[in-house]
């Protein structure tokens, strides 16, 4: 006799014929089924790109599977328990698989509809052995997390040994914009067809609250895109990608940067690809170490790490809030025209014209200013989710509630990313052409940043006290002859900030 076929449950971020559920499976052996969640696509209003990017992504790779004699099944139903009892209905002999999921909510909603499920192989570190390093160590530091991974996954190694003699190039990266002409990478522009006209249409018809510009050229929705995507920025970009991988500049919107992530985190690029193309590259002599440590540190450090802790620190992490930061979401946020901040206005507007900006923007223009105005880490993590192409609730809690808004009370990071505009005018052109001026900290024409930087550590001065590499920066409250006229315009900042009116 015949064995029933397995049904497999296949979610969005899973787009991988090599990972998963999908691994073994057969058209013989394994049928496909897809639930749309309506919930999840009406209950909040997403950035047009990202919700255009992960249904095209997915409809394109049901395509490829259909094409290789899947039988595929998508069900739209009110949400996913709905779907899965709909389905079970009409095959109730089912037998439903899936690869376990990248959230605590739907890990566990799988677990309660009895759905078996594969270990997520999606990553390079098993979330068993992450949750071991972790508990082993006296601090979560990722460069000590970063050098196990070289050395387990034995990448730039020479033996035990770093290749180069360093594990970490720092101090060789991380440049500002250079002063004179530059000539950045060319943009990679990704074509449409009749998939991505369909997935647009209907969500025009349907009327989904979206917000954002529409699709252009920027993203792909395939898997020969996210390919393409990655030669590109292997032939363009990787050289000068740990050089400029902190600055920021209206010249470019990318700078060295990869685009990569979406494809990463939807599943259409796997880690193992990007590591063993890159590393080619770098073996075959015109890249410099410093580059390509830089680039390998973001993928089997970074990603990992977050991967892990979000998984570590369990599902309550997203609620934490240890600064008792309760400010509503600046209107600033979701509208550029309510800020005369360059730095602000720039990344708002590049976000609202392709749902992503680089780690820099990300970390010390959106978070600090969030940070020091003392805005709920709830309210910015949710508007974060719903603006950013490649935004996962794997990556972004722990991103937002840890790294970002030291929410978490330093568990995740040993001191706040807080600072004024000092930093921001160092990376960036940005100031040159602002309304204010970094260095001034009181006056109508003083930097938001440069003064709320200084409320900042003044009003968490005792919470701070015992951090010792807060010293530094707590020291030089001391030092400030103005700081009650700094505190005075803090005020009047932050009413200004609340109304969108600065
Ligand atoms: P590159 O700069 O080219 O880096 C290569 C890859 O490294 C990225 O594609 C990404 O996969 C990985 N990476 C680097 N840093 C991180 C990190 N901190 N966490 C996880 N992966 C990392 N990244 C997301 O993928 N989704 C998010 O929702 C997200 N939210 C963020 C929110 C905040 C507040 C901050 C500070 C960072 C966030 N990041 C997020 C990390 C990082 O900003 C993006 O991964 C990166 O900007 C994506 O662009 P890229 O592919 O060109 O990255
Ligand atoms: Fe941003 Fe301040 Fe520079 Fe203006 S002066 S661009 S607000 S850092």
């Amino acid at each position: 006799m015949v064995a029933p076929k397995e049904t497999i449950l296949l979610l969005n971020d899973h787009l991988h014929r090599h990972y998963g559920a999908l691994k073994n499976a057969t058209p013989a052996t394994h049928r496909v089924l897809v639930v749309e969640s309506e919930r999840m696509l009406t209950t909040r209003s997403w950035h047009v790109q990202r919700l255009f990017f992960l249904i095209s992504a997915r409809d394109h790779f049901l395509q490829d599977l259909v094409a290789e004699g899947f039988e595929v099944e998508l069900i739209r139903s009110p949400d996913t328990p709905a779907g899965i009892a709909q389905y079970r209905l009409a095959n109730p002999d089912s037998h439903i698989v899936a690869t376990e999921p990248s959230s605590h909510r739907q890990l566990k909603q799988f677990q309660e509809l009895g759905i078996t499920l594969h270990p997520n192989d999606f990553f390079l570190t098993p979330r068993p052995l992450f949750s071991q390093w972790a508990s082993a160590q006296k601090t979560l530091v990722m460069e000590n997390f970063y050098r196990a991974q070289r050395l387990r996954l034995n990448i730039l190694m020479e033996g035990a040994e770093p290749i180069g003699g360093k594990w970490n190039y720092d101090a060789d990266n991380r440049l500002p914009p250079p002063k004179g002409e530059h000539r950045w990478p060319a943009y990679l522009q990704h074509s449409r067809d009749a998939i991505d006209e369909r997935v647009l249409q209907e969500i025009v018809d349907r009327k989904l609250p979206v917000f954002g510009k529409l699709p252009d050229s920027t993203w792909g929705t395939t898997r020969q895109a996210a390919l393409q995507q990655l030669d590109h920025f292997l032939t363009h970009c990787f050289d000068e990608f740990g050089a400029y991988e902190d600055a920021m500049t209206t010249e470019s919107w990318a700078v060295n940067h990869s685009l990569l992530s979406p494809y990463l985190n939807v599943g259409l690029l796997h880690a193992e690809e990007v590591i063993e193309a890159a590393l080619k590259r770098f073996k075959g002599g015109d890249i410099p170490l410093a580059g390509a440590e830089g680039f390998i540190r973001q993928i089997i450090g970074w990603r990992e790490y977050i991967n892990g802790l979000y998984w570590f620190f369990g599902d309550l992490y997203r609620h934490e809030n240890s600064l008792a930061a309760n400010r509503p979401l600046l209107p600033l946020f979701e509208d550029s025209s309510k800020t005369e901040m360059k730095c602000v206005a720039t990344t708002v507007e590049d976000i609202h014209s392709r749902a992503w900006v680089h780690h820099i923007p990300r970390l010390m223009v959106l978070s600090n200013l969030a940070l020091i105005t003392g805005t709920s880490p709830q309210e910015f993590l949710d508007w974060m989710r719903r603006a950013f192409i490649d935004a996962a609730d794997w990556v972004m809690v722990p991103n937002v509630i840890g790294m970002s808004l030291h929410a978490d009370g330093g568990k995740l990071a040993t001191k706040p990313y807080a600072s004024g505009g000092a930093y921001i005018s160092k990376m960036s052109n940005y100031c040159k052409s602002c309304a204010f001026d970094p260095k001034k900290r009181v006056g109508e024409d003083a930097c938001p940043f440069t003064t709320l930087y200084w409320d900042f550590l003044s009003r968490n001065r005792d919470r701070f006290a015992k951090n010792h590499r807060m010293a530094q920066q707590l020291a030089g409250i001391n030092r400030l002859s103005d700081l009650a006229e700094t505190k005075e315009r803090a005020q009047e900042v932050l009413d200004l900030l609340s109304r969108g009116e600065l």
